[in-house]
């Protein structure tokens, strides 16, 4: 469905709701308000709906997650007795990472048209534009195709999402020369080398890419371990199997400096390092903050917080009584589907029947999976955050490490390990917190997700008999 024009959109007199941003939240939340007959409008700033999930995060990095996966898997092969040579070495596995960009960009551009076509389904109305505020009902639509008009409405969510932070100059000099994660998803060639800095999701998720489709990999951590709002757990076994399978972690280290050479590469001045770091690529992946700036909130006072997030309660409101905030936006759980269920359960109280008047989500107990290699699941609390809400006494915790199964038949080096902790608290043991990571960690996690979500306790996962031979066995005979 092409975007509606300036004089098809003047025809509207007022909108019910009207949502800022095409993305994981605004869709979902336009999409359930024009379920219950609303009249709905969105408006999206780029030519692409989707937003960063389908865009440049979650679905084209999980098809890099899988083509590296693949990779590692036709390694497996070789030790199960396929595509070997004579001397054992694999022989199937000749990447060619432009052609699978295509595919891949294609496949993001099949998942565009499909999200238009269900806003016309849906019967919302498709606005292309950056929108921004009048006053708290009237929003300016400045179209992708050069006009300008506005638009009326009764609601308004704001559901922009954020973007990549990156160091500025004055802090880093030659910051300018790195990409970000958007840019990794324009990378036409395969680097030979890269360095990416930060130790979240992001970067532990594109360095694993790089480094297990064979590209020279650094990674630079500032403190020791990656991923510190996790389970300390799932540091301690992903960085060294990082380090084991080639991955280079430089730990307490800071970028101080950037320099490109006359042929392109880049020299990145690190302080732990005796000499600059040559490479193809540097990518910065430290964090990322809210697209807030030139939307017009300060016109209808809406309330931001230090980092610039939109200040929103547990049910999406914002200060504003008719303006509502949704997503990476309102910086809670930077999550897709935190996103799509705070906006659709926010359409349900908002348009919905009445048994959803009060309807919001529980930010409680959310699952989540880093797509390392290998990959990690975890819900709840980690070990320290329980010790602190319920005193280390308290606490019942019950650990294993293993090999699974499927590597078998590969010698020691090139086994990935497995641990899983479980954290019970009370008499009762029930599951307050549950960290996994190993291979199949990423499906196995929404399962025990509900578990504990319903509130389980120990004795609940052990009276649910193994299923054998699997690894998520060992989470419910666990001693
Ligand atoms: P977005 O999806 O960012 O959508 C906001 C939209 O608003 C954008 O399309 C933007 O163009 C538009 N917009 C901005 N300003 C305006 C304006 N003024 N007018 C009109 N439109 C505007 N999450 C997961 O759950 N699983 C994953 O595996 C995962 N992987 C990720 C990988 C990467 C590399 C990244 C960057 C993120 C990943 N995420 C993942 C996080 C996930 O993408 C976000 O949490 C999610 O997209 C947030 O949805 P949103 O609707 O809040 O914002
Ligand atoms: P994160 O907030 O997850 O991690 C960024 C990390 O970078 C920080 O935790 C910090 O770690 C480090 N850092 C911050 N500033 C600097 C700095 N100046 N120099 C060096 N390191 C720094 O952000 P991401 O960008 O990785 O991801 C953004 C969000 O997107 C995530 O929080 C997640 O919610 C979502 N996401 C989800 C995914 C999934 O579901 N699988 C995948 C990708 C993203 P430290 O303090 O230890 O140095």
């Amino acid at each position: 469905m092409p975007p509606l024009t300036k004089a098809q959109a003047s025809e509207v007199q007022e909108y019910d709701y009207f949502v800022i941003g095409g993305g994981s939240g605004g869709l979902a939340s336009a999409r359930r308000a024009a379920s219950y007959g609303a009249k709905v409008g969105l408006a999206e700033a780029t030519p692409k709906l989707g937003g960063t999930c389908v865009n440049v995060g979650c679905v084209p990095k999980k098809v890099m997650w899988y083509t590296a996966d693949i990779a590692d898997n036709l390694r497996k092969a070789a030790a199960y007795g396929f595509g070997k040579d004579g001397e054992g070495n694999r022989i199937a596995g000749d990447f060619n990472w432009t052609e699978l960009k295509h595919k891949r960009d294609a496949y993001i551009k099949r998942l565009n048209g499909i999200y238009e076509s269900n806003l016309l389904k849906d019967k919302v109305d498709y606005h292309s534009g950056f929108a921004s505020f009048i006053d708290a009902n009237t929003l300016q639509i400045d179209g992708l195709d050069g006009e300008t008009y506005q638009v009326k409405a009764k609601n308004i969510t704001v559901a922009v999402g954020g973007r990549p932070t990156i160091p500025d100059e004055k802090t880093i000099e030659g910051a300018k020369y790195g990409i970000n994660s958007d840019g990794f998803f324009d990378i036409e060639e395969q680097p030979k080398r890269v360095a990416v800095v930060g130790a979240g999701y992001i970067a532990v998720e594109l360095a694993g890419v790089f480094n297990t489709l064979g590209t020279e990999t650094h990674l630079i951590i500032r403190k020791d371990q990656v991923l510190r709002t996790f389970d300390p757990m799932l540091s301690e076994v992903l960085v060294p199997y990082m380090e084991k399978t080639g991955l280079n972690v430089h730990k307490s280290s800071n970028v101080k400096k950037v320099e490109k050479t006359s042929s392109g590469s880049l020299l990145v001045h690190v302080d732990s390092l005796d000499k600059p770091l040559e490479v193809d690529v540097l990518l910065w992946a430290i964090g990322r903050h809210a697209n807030t700036e030139k939307l017009g909130l300060e016109k209808i006072g809406i309330e931001l917080d230090k980092k610039g997030d939109i200040v929103a309660d547990d049910y999406q409101n914002t200060n504003v009584p008719n303006i509502f905030a949704v997503g990476d936006v309102a910086g809670k759980v930077l999550l897709t589907p935190v996103a799509i269920a705070a906006g659709r359960r926010l359409s349900n109280r908002l348009f919905g029947p009445e048994k959803y008047k009060n309807d919001k989500l529980s930010y409680d107990n959310i699952p989540s999976v880093v797509f390392s290699h290998p990959t990690i699941g975890s819900v709840g609390l980690s070990e320290p955050e329980a010790e602190e809400k319920y005193g280390k006494d308290n606490l019942k915790v019950y650990k294993t490490s293993f090999k699974a199964m499927s590597f078998a038949m590969l010698d020691e080096n090139h086994k990935q390990p497995t641990s899983y902790k479980l954290i019970c608290t009370g008499p009762e043991e029930k599951v307050v917190g549950l960290h996994i990571i190993g291979e199949g960690s990423d499906e196995m996690l929404q399962g025990f997700g509900v578990a504990v979500k319903m509130g389980a306790t120990k004795d609940d996962f052990d009276s649910c008999v193994a299923i054998h031979p699997t690894s998520a066995e060992e989470l419910v005979t666990l001693r």
